[in-house]
């Protein structure tokens, strides 16, 4: 399981299944499950928006997190 590059959280795989369907019918996903970034080579993952906006804005303190 992959953990928040940010907090060492664990962040479910599945982050990249719909919730379900917009009204414009493109598949909706729910950025509070998690999310990643491909970042330097490797898949980031994040347990959420803050997470990841912490991470985007000062990415070189959490490389001694990563995988
Ligand atoms: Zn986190």
């Amino acid at each position: 399981m992959p953990q928040c590059a940010v907090c060492a959280r664990d962040v479910s795989e599945d982050i990249d299944q719909p919730v379900g369907v917009t009204v414009a019918g493109s598949p909706e996903l729910d950025p509070s499950r998690g999310t990643k970034r491909y970042w330097e080579g490797v898949w980031r993952y994040f347990c959420g928006l803050v997470c990841r906006s912490k991470f985007d804005s000062t990415p070189y303190e959490y490389m001694e997190t990563a995988p």
